[in-house]
């Protein structure tokens, strides 16, 4: 059963009514209501031309690349090879070899991680992070770090939400020799001043990774004027499809660094006596790679380009604005992350009730919202919460999609009291 949802206008400039129509599962109804797809920062929903994109591959054109004189084969290298030179454009990398396709945000970290850290790392160097990092920020750096005898250190977080600038320069030593830092805060939506980051690193002769996971679905991304050494993301995060993601890095680190990950596609020669590798960015790309997906990517890449960035930004930031103001109406709602520059995510909890109960009472309302530590418990630490309720926006989000939450929060209210 499906329904039309309501709120479904013209906003900011931009026809959401008209995009919705793109992405079939909006009109699904939960729990007898209209969904309210609200948890864009786990996956954001996929446009019918990127699900297309990866049907029409794997049912008309499918073959595997790199491998075969083949028709099939040659065509399915030359489009994959297509979404890289798309990448490089979305992302303005210098050059096409500096992306490399992985499974996803989490695969790219740990393949810097495992490649440039444990090459780069001595005992005693230092990795400095933040305390808003993802799970996925943290842990492969860790592993490295036990493994070389590396310490790690964290940029301390603000009451509003904000890394502690101030911090930074005495975090900075001389032997910090990698920051990695969040470019948004999938739990508080803060967009952090990459730039600034990246140059008190530079100074201090540090290279810096920036997790763009919840940076690219929001906002445009120029790598080189992010002055990011490295870059990753997820494609459904992207409105792309699960599966795949990718690895910006600048070209000399990327060239400089060791394989990974061995197997086929990533050497030149392989003997009993010795392999030598791919140049970049194939050497980092072992085994089939996920070829349906990255036709997906390039769909959802190309969704993108069609649309009005500037009207998309201006309707993010109105419904977001909504959604504060709104959802401040809910008596006993504490806000978590009040930055000045926050994008796409609310997350707040309400006094007395524990957020998975929220959660449950909103899915009752046909509200889709993530009620967790949203893999980021030092950052839950920090604000002494177990947990939030997140609230994620997309492009296809409404203000009756807003209203429909705060229904649901004032009806969990009522049944856990106040
Ligand atoms: N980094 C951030 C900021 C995220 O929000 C996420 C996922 O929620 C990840 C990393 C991990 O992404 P993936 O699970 O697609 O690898």
């Amino acid at each position: 059963m499906t329904a039309t949802h309501p709120g479904a206008v013209v906003a900011g400039g931009l026809d959401v009514a008209r995009l919705r129509h793109d992405f079939p599962v909006l009109r699904a109804v939960v729990n007898g209501r209209p969904l309210a797809y609200l948890d864009n920062g786990a996956t954001s929903q996929k446009p019918r031309a990127v699900v297309e994109a990866e049907s029409d591959f794997a049912l008309l054109e499918n073959a595997n690349v790199h491998r075969g004189v083949h028709t099939l084969s040659q065509r399915a290298t030359a489009r994959y090879d297509a979404v890289r030179e798309q990448l490089r454009r979305f992302l303005n990398a210098a050059v096409a070899d500096e992306i490399v396709f992985t499974s996803g945000t989490t695969a790219a970290i740990n393949l810097v991680a495992q490649s440039y850290g444990r090459s780069v790392l001595r005992p005693g160097d230092e990795i400095l992070l933040s305390e808003m990092e993802h799970h996925s920020n943290i842990v492969p750096w860790q592993l490295v770090a036990e493994a070389v005898g590396a310490r790690i250190r964290a940029i301390p977080v603000t009451g509003t939400g904000e890394l502690d600038l101030d911090a930074v320069p005495a975090l900075l030593t001389d032997r910090t020799r990698i920051v990695a830092i969040t470019h948004v805060s999938n739990v508080l939506g803060t967009v952090n001043p990459v730039r600034r980051i990246a140059d008190l690193a530079h100074a201090a002769g540090a290279v810096v990774l920036v997790d763009g996971a919840q940076g690219v679905p929001h906002l445009p991304v120029d790598v080189q004027a992010l002055g990011a050494d490295f870059y990753v993301a997820s494609a459904h995060k992207m409105y792309g499809p699960t599966g795949v993601g990718f690895l910006y890095g600048r070209l000399a680190l990327l060239e400089a660094m060791p394989p990974w990950q061995g197997g086929g596609g990533m050497i030149q020669t392989v003997s009993f006596e010795g392999t030598t590798y791919a140049p970049v960015p194939a050497r980092f790309e072992a085994g089939t790679p996920p070829v349906c997906q990255v036709m997906g990517l390039g769909a959802a890449i190309d969704y993108l380009g069609q649309l009005d960035w500037a009207a998309v930004q201006r309707h993010e930031a109105e419904l977001l604005g909504y959604a504060i103001e709104r959802v401040g109406t809910v008596p006993g709602v504490r806000f978590i992350g009040t930055a000045r520059e926050q994008v796409g995510v609310l997350s707040f909890v309400l006094e007395g009730i524990h957020p998975h109960d929220v959660g449950t009472v909103l899915d009752l309302h046909g509200v889709a919202v993530r009620a967790s530590h949203h893999c980021a418990q030092p950052l839950m630490r920090r604000f002494g919460v177990s947990g939030t309720v997140r609230a994620s926006f997309a492009l296809y989000n409404t203000r009756a999609e807003v209203d429909q939450l705060v229904g649901g929060l004032r009806e969990a209210r009522k049944v856990f009291g106040s």
